[in-house]
């Protein structure tokens, strides 16, 4: 695997890439990585012969008070898990190169990215997609993996993509869980026993809601107030929202009867963790 960390190597490795007729597959991360983001890159090689992957924690995702200082690094660790995975380059810009002195434009996707973590984290998809137009104009992939644990994160790449007539197929990856139930991701590192064990109640609340859809409820406020109050039934976890919308278009909707994401987040011991399960597809 060859490690690039210059803007113009990336560009120049991908135009003679796409020369050599390579399909490229591209899966942007903030490392730290693990199953989740492997399985990712699994389903890029379905369908690539060239894979590159990307490890940058972009500091204009994240707002004040959030966690950029102290967000999970292991480079080396990270690296053996993609040499691992038969990934081909690894793509780990500096800070510096990609946002340059007077840097000044950015990309806002509208609706799709407003409610849910978009209220709580205002600015955070204005980044992400600012970030991911950019490294996709480096990598130049033929196509991109997003995970289903960030699900807002994927319907606002897609919109994007779409309505900038970007030329990059947008797969997405089921969101991969610990063999408890708890939704791999690398902010999990963050939490202590006790609260581990607190936050595994994001998943099980939520599978209270899938039963609950399962025995024939489709009111999306009756589905709401049943995973809520699961979660809330244990102290220490703070509910910021659980809610239920179209899985295709992230509207509000009241009843379900097309695909519906429950999609919460929650603070646990102080950590953002989110979650979602879909239900009806
Ligand atoms: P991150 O490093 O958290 O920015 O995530 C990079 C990519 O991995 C995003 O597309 C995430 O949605 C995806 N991802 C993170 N955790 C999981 C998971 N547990 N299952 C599937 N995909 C995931």
């Amino acid at each position: 695997m060859k490690v690039i960390r210059k803007v113009k190597e990336m560009q120049e490795v991908s135009d003679r890439l796409r020369r050599e007729g390579k399909k490229i597959g591209f899966v942007p991360t903030m490392g730290y990585l693990h199953e989740g983001h492997l399985s990712l890159m699994r389903k890029a090689k379905e369908s690539c012969n060239s894979i590159v992957v990307s490890i940058f924690v972009n500091p204009t995702q994240f707002g004040p008070g959030e966690d950029f200082e102290r967000y999970p690094r292991d480079e080396e660790g990270d690296r053996a898990k993609l040499e691992a995975e038969g990934v081909d380059f690894l793509f780990i810009p500096e800070r510096e190169e990609m946002y340059l002195p007077g840097y000044q434009t950015h990309v806002e996707v509208g609706e799709v990215s407003k409610g849910l973590c978009g209220d709580f984290r205002p600015g955070h998809f204005r980044g992400v997609a600012t970030v991911v137009t950019k490294l996709f104009n480096i990598v130049k992939p033929h196509l991109a993996v997003f995970g289903e644990k960030d699900y807002q994160q994927l319907l606002v790449i897609k919109r994007m993509v779409k309505d900038l007539n970007l030329d990059i197929e947008i797969i997405l990856g089921i969101l991969i869980r610990e063999e408890d139930g708890i939704a791999m991701s690398s902010r999990n590192a963050y939490l202590s026993p006790e609260n581990r064990e607190k936050g595994l109640m994001l998943s099980r609340s939520l599978v209270k809601g899938r039963i609950s859809f399962e025995s024939g409820e489709r009111r999306a406020s009756v589905l709401c107030k049943t995973v809520k109050d699961s979660l809330e039934s244990v102290a220490g976890i703070s509910v910021q929202y659980v809610e239920v919308r179209d899985a295709e278009t992230l509207e509000k909707i009241e009843a379900v009867d097309r695909p519906a994401v429950i999609a919460l987040a929650a603070i646990v011991g102080g950590v953002r963790l989110i979650d979602n399960i879909i239900v009806g597809r």
